[in-house]
């Protein structure tokens, strides 16, 4: 039994992180100062993208960006079903209806194929979505260049869901290039490749969606005079020109999440290793893995498995919590929340969606995570796999 429980993921956080934190409780700025400017410039050059827009969560980057981009009532939105819920989530936010896209079930990213039959239809049916959200399951990019020609083609606003792939790469550049979509958000929750507590950021190549996200952050408020519709009124003028909210980050936030950019590259070399050591340890096993060509490019936030037959899934995860190995389940199916299904989805919509679901297993990945770690978790699979095959002996 190990002394302390095995996460799913956790944060790293150095002696580096808590001093340049510190920095900032002892300046005068704790929010609006200069360590948010200098955060989303460290995470727009590290992807190469030209403008980040830092805030709150990358829930509100998915929100800013829906905005940005126009998103309103009577429009539609559609994403992956292997997804957080905030994916989906902004589209509601901004009165618009979502739909889903089966997933690819080697790569777990919604399937271009599928993509392209439901956008024929719908081009047929006049229901074309405004907006796409692609969402990099695992931290593996989804195949960005076949969705952002099907976007093109139709005229759909393409954004990422990057939370999963700060770090990750896609045709030899980083994730979050915007080389083939308009927006890419990203979350800095402690579990997620860098942390700044809660945080997140947008980030695009168009100087007017950079500017329509920092807009929305900040209550639809203009200050500068050149915006203002009555410039000359005095120096404590400013004008609200959209109804936005406050989405903005602290400084402190942005200093921790500046800190950790440093080790950015070592964190996602780690998670890489260590998944490479699951497979290796487990390619005998009955468990389906992520293909070893993943960890190539992969973020490497998620190392999940599936187990053979939906039934062995509840026991192996109880007796893995049991031994202090706090495995976890991503996802289930959006539309199968119920308050998704209030708005009308019925289980079985996404057959590849529910079937992966159904045997999901994500096991423990995090820089920290030893060897020994490791070991213990890779033991405890093998004897519960051992015992469910036994139980199916039994019964036959
Ligand atoms: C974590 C996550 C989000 C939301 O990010 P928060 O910072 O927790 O709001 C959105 N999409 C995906 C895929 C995520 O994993």
């Amino acid at each position: 039994m190990p002394i302390t429980p095995i996460p799913y993921g956790r944060q790293d956080i150095d002696s580096a992180d808590v001093e340049a934190v510190a920095a900032v409780l002892r300046s005068d700025w704790l929010t609006q100062g200069p360590m948010v400017p200098r955060f989303e410039a460290a995470i727009a050059a590290y992807c190469g993208s030209r403008y980040g827009v830092a805030c709150t969560s990358g829930t509100a980057a998915l929100h800013l960006a829906c905005l940005a981009l126009g998103l309103k009532a009577g429009d539609r939105l559609w994403t992956t079903p292997i997804t957080f819920a905030a994916s989906a989530n902004c589209a509601l936010y901004c009165g618009a209806q979502v739909n889903f896209v089966d997933i690819d079930p080697i790569t777990l990213n919604i399937c271009p194929a599928k993509l392209e039959a439901k956008l024929e239809q719908a081009a047929k049916d006049n229901a074309l979505p405004r907006i796409l959200v692609a969402v990099h399951f695992a931290g593996y990019s989804c195949d960005m260049e076949a969705i952002g020609k099907l976007a093109q083609h139709y005229g759909i606003k393409l954004i990422e869901d990057a939370c999963h792939a700060l770090g990750g790469r896609y045709q030899g550049a980083p994730i979050g290039n915007c080389r083939y979509s308009d927006i890419a958000v990203f979350s800095f929750h402690p579990v997620k490749p860098i942390t700044t507590g809660e945080g997140g950021m947008a980030v695009c190549n168009e100087p007017e969606l950079a500017e329509r996200m920092a807009l929305f952050r900040s209550h639809g408020i203009v200050r500068d005079p050149e915006h203002l519709h009555h410039p000359d009124t005095g120096a404590w003028y400013y004008e609200q020109h959209e109804l936005g909210f406050n989405y903005r980050m602290t400084d402190l936030q942005a200093a921790l999440g500046l800190s950790q950019m440093a080790r950015l590259d070592p964190f996602t070399a780690r998670r890489r290793e260590k998944a490479l050591y699951y497979q290796a340890a487990l390619k005998d096993s009955s468990l389906t893995l992520p293909p070893d060509a993943a960890w190539v490019d992969s973020a490497g936030h998620l190392y999940v498995v599936q187990v053979p037959e939906p039934g062995w899934r509840r026991p192996l995860f109880d007796d893995l919590r049991q031994k202090g190995i706090l495995v976890n389940v991503h996802y289930l199916p959006v539309y199968r929340h119920p308050y998704y299904a209030r708005l009308g989805f019925t289980r079985g919509y996404c057959p590849d969606a529910e079937y992966y679901y159904e045997r999901a297993l994500t096991l423990p990945l995090y820089p920290g995570l030893t060897t020994e770690q490791q070991d213990y978790v890779v033991h405890h699979i093998q004897a519960g796999l051992a015992q469910a095959s036994m139980c199916r002996t039994q019964h036959l």
